[in-house]
């Protein structure tokens, strides 16, 4: 017998309500009630579409008012000292978001998704409590409402492997201390009912890092599989493969394992080994990271390959990783072309997927309703296959005779033809895009979208805006200047709306962190780029000055890292046909004069896989797509890159193999250690280290701005020098901006001249 499960589920809701009352909450418009209310109605709400899905393993404790990390750390009573006097919400939130002065906890992203969690901080002498209040409620309540659960919690391991400690210390020194306390928690729930599964979910067990952890498995199990005899714990883990976490996790008592088969096909190995031991698997092998229908004929038969395997032992199959994910439901879309909506599944619609798996799966008969649902979903793979707005055989035969991948000239030969056409001295200035994203540009972009005001209108406000800026650049004396991105909501977002084969949802929100959340658009068809996207805005700027103006595109790697993309093609494919369409688009900017063009790759590092042995295919993918999309580029026209991080010691090789002839990269914060890496690989193209921090509301002296600057000469050549900011100004304010650029460019001409 098979049986279904959900990892876990969204908790912003169908309409981002936590998202709201959390804010109204924050900025003292409800109570605490209120939002204890609203968060109650979503939980109640997101059981009962499981419930009605007929998902016979839900989940408690998947929802969180902030992050599931933080509410483990609550669990375990783990407060850094600062938060002291606080308590209850209070301290919630302010271990979140900051109060009074006690700065938040770190952020970091949640392995390679695009969520965010709270980094648990510990020292030497953190002491660890049990607070099991969230855990038994969130349980009783879903009981009340007929539902038995699975309570989630995050594994003990996993949650020690992603702290960080403030002194000398090693997290796992605290290992006994949080097992402890789960065993402690393990008897709590036990009296909740007769019979109660756990799910600890272990995902470090996917890294590298989770391999040379695998000893801890059997001793930490051990005591926590001994704590309470009714309480089942499932190993949950997903994203890749847990192949070595297999092999400790079957000599335990532990009662199941989750293993993804969607992002982690090696996990198939696992099943001789499953077969022949107690634990129950759970599958994952619906979709969670992904917004396309699963083709339900091609994951029953899977399913059933599992059960042979498997032979004949009973296993659950689900979400191949918590539907946090995905957005939510397809219920409000009612833009989205009929055809596109067929082939999407959000969260909601992904629980009858696995219904309809597991009853097909067990030769069971379908329901009217699931039937319906069942035939769509046949409909919905053949036009997948078929349908005219997905298959573009003029891109398709583009991408297959290419021929040209990358620039002509090595960048030795390109730079001196460069610094002859450009003409630019030592320590060139610059910024990195955009300016400040003011409320009035905003309503301005918002009321043409909604047609509120007239195409000329809105063209001569951004023209206003670009007036302004270049005329400010030029006062402050940047050598390459930009034109402000005035008219982009979203580096994303912006390409995707001018890009044939991308479509929008309107409520299609994941959340990214606490009350944050990203609408990523949808790469559904081969890509083409029927126009020009920024030939006519950058040429304005640049009619509007002497100086040189800088294009700026988003690179494809970003554009696809950021993108919920098509499932049925290859990704190196499809980042071949986005290439092509940055190819065009640098193609017409240096035809209409423009002769610096940047390709942003924010999102070039955050695509790493998640194991060392899928890093070198990786690499080639995103090396060969960037190298491919500046190819058009000739060799005076110079390309510059930027990229949003710091640490570049792993991949500063692939950084060189991008080719790009300037890069500009985040140093200010982590001062310019960093530039190190550039000087020992023996880094030859120009480098623009960020000489200050841009996240930061403060104005940076011109003093500081000449040690800095002073500081970075002692690590590479003046000749190889850029002096910019270390990202865009869009989140800040002209009054920081202003005097900000006004420092670095007379602080680059104090060092000039010294
Ligand atoms: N050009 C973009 C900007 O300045 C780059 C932003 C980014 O890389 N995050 O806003
Ligand atoms: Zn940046």
């Amino acid at each position: 017998m098979i049986k279904s499960y959900v990892t876990g589920f969204p908790r912003i809701g169908e309409q981002r309500e936590l998202k709201k009352v959390l804010e109204n909450f924050w900025s003292k418009k409800v109570s605490v009630n209120e939002l204890n209310d609203t968060a109650k109605t979503l939980r109640a709400r997101h059981w009962e579409y499981q419930k009605k899905a007929g998902i016979d393993l839900i989940s408690s404790n998947d929802f969180s008012l902030y992050d599931l990390v933080l509410d483990a750390i609550i669990t375990l009573g783990a407060i850094p000292a600062r938060f002291a006097k606080f308590s209850g919400d209070e301290l919630y939130f302010a271990m979140a978001r900051s109060a009074d002065t006690a700065v938040a906890m770190e952020m970091t992203k949640w392995f390679n998704t695009n969520y965010h969690y709270i980094v648990p901080e510990l020292n030497k002498t953190t002491k660890f409590s049990l607070n099991s209040k969230k855990i038994i409620n969130e349980y009783n309540e879903a009981k009340a409402q007929g539902i038995k659960t699975k309570i989630n919690l995050i594994g003990p391991i996993t949650f020690l492997a992603l702290a960080k400690t403030t002194d000398d210390s090693c997290a796992f020194c605290h290992l006994d201390e949080v097992v402890a306390r789960y065993a402690e928690l393990l008897s709590e729930i036990s009296k909740l009912d007769d019979e109660i599964i756990v799910q600890f979910d272990e995902p470090i067990f996917v890294t590298d890092r989770g391999d040379e952890l695998v000893d801890k498995i059997t001793p930490v199990y051990e005591k926590l599989t001994s704590a309470a005899n009714n309480v089942k714990i499932v190993f949950m883990t997903y994203f890749e493969h847990a192949l070595k976490a297999v092999n400790e996790v079957v000599k335990t008592k532990i009662y199941g394992i989750g293993l993804d088969f969607v992002y982690g096909e090696k996990n198939k190995d696992a099943l001789e080994i499953l077969a022949k031991s107690n634990v129950v698997l759970f599958a994952g092998v619906v979709n969670g990271r992904n917004i396309w229908t699963s083709d339900i004929d091609k994951k029953v038969k899977f399913v059933k390959e599992i059960e042979q395997k498997l032979g004949g032992k009973d296993f659950y199959v689900g979400s191949s990783c918590s539907l946090l994910h995905v957005p939510y439901t397809l219920k409000y879309e009612n833009k989205l072309s009929p055809e596109i909506k067929s082939w999407l599944s959000f969260a909601v619609e992904k629980l009858n997927e696995i219904h309809i798996i597991t009853a097909l799966a067990n030769n069971k008969p379908l329901c009217e309703f699931t039937t319906k649902i069942y035939d769509e979903n046949k409909k919905s793979a053949n036009s997948r296959a078929n349908s005219p707005l997905i298959h573009d055989k003029e891109v398709a035969k583009r991408v297959e005779n290419l021929s040209k991948f990358q620039r002509d000239l090595s960048f030795d030969e390109r730079i001196k033809i460069q610094h002859k056409a450009l003409n630019y001295g030592v320590l060139p200035t610059t910024t990195i895009g955009s300016f400040p994203q003011t409320s009035e540009i905003r309503q301005v972009r918002n009321a043409y979208k909604k047609g509120l005001i007239s195409k000329d209108a809105y063209e001569a406000d951004i023209k206003k805006y670009i007036d302004d800026c270049v005329k400010f650049q030029e006062e402050c004396g940047l050598d390459v200047l930009v034109h402000g991105e005035p008219e982009r909501n979203d580096m994303v977002e912006y390409f995707g709306e001018q890009i044939k084969g991308y479509a929008f949802s309107e409520n299609g929100w994941v959340q990214s962190y606490g009350s944050r959340c990203v609408k990523p658009p949808l790469l559904f068809g081969d890509v083409s780029r029927p126009k020009p996207m920024t030939v006519d805005w950058i040429s304005y700027a640049q009619s509007k000055t002497d100086k040189i103006m800088k294009g700026m595109l988003t690179g494809p790697v970003t554009i696809l890292n950021w993108s919920f993309v098509r499932d049925d093609k290859p990704r190196a494919e499809i980042a071949k046909q986005l290439a092509l369409c940055i190819y065009d688009e640098i193609a017409d900017l240096q035809n209409a004069g423009i002769k610096i063009v940047q390709v942003d790759e924010a999102a070039f590092k955050e695509g790493y896989p998640l194991r060392a042995e899928n890093i070198p295919s990786y690499e080639k993918f995103a090396v060969d797509c960037f190298k491919l999309s500046v190819s058009s580029a000739r060799p005076e026209t110079q390309i510059h890159t930027h990229m949003c991080y710091s640490e570049f010691n792993d991949i500063i090789k692939t950084i060189e193999a991008m080719d790009a002839d300037v890069i500009s990269i985040e140093t200010a914060r982590s001062g310019n250690e960093l530039l190190k890496i550039f000087k020992s690989v023996g880094y030859k193209q120009e480098v623009g280290p960020g000489v200050y921090d841009i996240h930061s509301p403060r104005v940076p002296s011109v003093d500081e701005l000449v040690t800095q600057i002073k500081a970075l000469l002692e690590v590479l050549p003046k000749e190889q020098l850029w002096i910019n900011p270390d990202c865009g100004l869009k989140t800040r304010k002209w009054e920081e901006v202003k005097p900000s650029l006004i420092n670095m460019t007379q602080a680059v001409k104090i060092v000039r001249n010294s």
